[in-house]
């Protein structure tokens, strides 16, 4: 009998399941698949690794200061390779750190036959075991949700699960979707020289974020030589000709000409091993409903991550992670979805938090503004990449901070200083008032956070 045993290994998944451990409950998590899930397999780290890569090597080729620069190549085999190495190095790594905190992990397919009873497949490793635990965190994630008339054959058409492990430089790729997947991929594409298109069916790309960041980012991905066709649906995709066709909002046709279509259409959840209406498990939408503590309508049973709704992010995944295991162990605390930052690695690098001068309008706040043109920050100077900005919205009698909006370098590591202010309950003040070193981007958190009071040192 287990105190806890979780469904899936993902980052939701295996940070409850450590949680549960240290806190001295008897812990069992059963993957299907491999540990790390989506966020260490075939997300986060492997985008992330190509995208370094794919940095340097167009840093590289487009730097005045190198010589040599005509014969640059860029080695795929290598990258991929490298990437592979990197994924195997931190799936090892949460396999021991399971291990080392005494969590039983079981290899196999979990269903869930009632609260408190799941069964691991037959076929599995684990062969066909019946567990019973006292708690049951179901944290089995989600995969590329894929429009019913497009076929992935893993060649001409793929999703992420493919493109990531492909040693192919597509000379042209249409990216069906704007979203942050879509962009990060056309973003790595591009770096890599292939001819590429956007196809998005909104009137932008990026449509969550701030309109002063979408506008920056639309600028770039075209600079980038990237092609975007905004409000337009892929109607049909023929392999056989190597065409996609799509249509306007008018119905009007156009045919695109590619070796390579990437659906990044967005992810749907996975709830294979959760009969939802056997159980009788509330469901919202194809989503797990859940509370402010995780906790499904069964008794015992919680959802976290992807299959839970929500941003569907790694970090968020995690944090629902310590929310539910928090509960189990009777302390009640809840996340506010408003401090949960997203970040993009595309053309240009993101980190966002909280609301978008548009939303904090529309939930009636009085805001001010205060932005900084990172072409005035030295250290972005310094890296060749000064285009992008920093803009904090804050609620205009008290300061409160509403929304932070990072474009440029650095963006998605510096915004895990406003996410703290925030956590913290500091008000703008606070990010001008701690000192920030110098010459770094941070500065112009500072700037900005300044210039929300009309301070701003280096602004004219
Ligand atoms: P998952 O990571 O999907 O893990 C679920 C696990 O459950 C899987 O291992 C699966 O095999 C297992 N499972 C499912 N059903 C069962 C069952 N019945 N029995 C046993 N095991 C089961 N997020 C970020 O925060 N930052 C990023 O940079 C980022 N980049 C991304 C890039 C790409 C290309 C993609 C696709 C996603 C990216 N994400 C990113 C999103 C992130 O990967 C997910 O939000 C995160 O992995 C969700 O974690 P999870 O634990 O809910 O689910």
């Amino acid at each position: 009998m287990y105190d806890l045993a979780v469904i899936g290994g993902g980052p939701g998944g295996y940070v409850a399941a450590i949680l549960g451990a240290q806190a001295g409950l008897k812990t069992a998590l059963i993957e299907k698949k491999a540990l790390g899930g989506t966020c260490l397999n075939t997300g986060c780290i492997p985008t992330k690794c190509l995208y370094y890569d794919v940095q340097l090597y167009n840093n590289a080729k487009n730097s005045e200061s190198l010589s040599g620069r005509e014969g640059l190549e860029l080695d795929l085999s290598a990258l991929v390779y490298r990437k592979r190495r990197v994924v195997e190095s931190l799936v090892g790594g949460v396999t021991s750190l399971l291990k080392s905190r005494k969590v039983d992990v079981y290899s196999g397919t979990g269903k869930l036959l009632k609260p408190g009873t799941i069964a691991v497949d037959e076929d599995s490793e684990a062969g066909g075991r019946t567990l019973e635990a006292s708690s049951v965190i179901l944290a089995t994630g989600s995969k590329p949700a894929v429009p019913g008339f497009i076929h992935i054959d893993g060649e001409f058409v793929q999703t992420t699960d493919q493109a990531l492990d492909s040693t192919r430089v597509p000379k042209k790729v249409v990216v069906i979707g704007g979203g942050v997947i879509g962009m990060e991929m056309a973003n790595i594409y591009r770096k890599i020289d292939s001819n590429v298109t956007v196809v998005e069916m909104l009137p932008d790309i990026l449509g969550t974020e701030d309109k002063d960041v979408r506008s920056i980012m639309a600028r770039e991905v075209q600079n980038a030589g990237i092609a975007l066709q905004l409000g337009a649906s892929v109607q049909e995709i023929s392999k056989d000709s190597g065409e996609v066709f799509i249509a306007d909002q008018n119905g009007q046709r156009e045919k695109i000409n590619c070796d390579l279509v990437l659906v990044a259409t967005g992810r749907a959840p996975v709830t294979t091993g959760i009969p939802a209406s056997e159980l009788g498990l509330k469901m919202e939408g194809p989503f797990i409903k859940v509370d402010g503590f995780q906790q499904t309508n069964l008794t015992g049973v919680y959802a976290i991550g992807d299959v839970a709704g929500g941003v569907m992010l790694a970090h968020k995944a995690s944090a629902e992670a310590e929310v539910a295991v928090d509960h189990i162990l009777g302390q009640k605390r809840t996340l506010d979805p408003c401090k949960i930052p997203r970040c993009i690695w595309g053309v240009a690098e993101v980190g966002a938090v909280g609301l978008s001068e548009e939303e904090a309008k529309e939930a009636g706040y009085s805001i001010k503004v205060g932005t900084f043109p990172l072409s005035a920050n030295g250290a972005a100077q310094s890296m060749n990449s000064s285009v992008g900005m920093v803009k904090i919205i804050g609620e205009a009698e008290t300061g409160e901070i509403l929304g932070v909006h990072i474009i440029g370098p650095h963006a998605t590591d510096l915004i895990a200083e406003a996410v703290t202010t925030m956590t913290m309950e500091g008000a703008v003040e606070d990010l001008y008032q701690a000192i920030k070193p110098h010459p770094t981007v941070s500065e112009a958190v500072m700037e900005a956070a300044l210039d929300w009071n009309g301070l701003a040192i280096h602004k004219l």
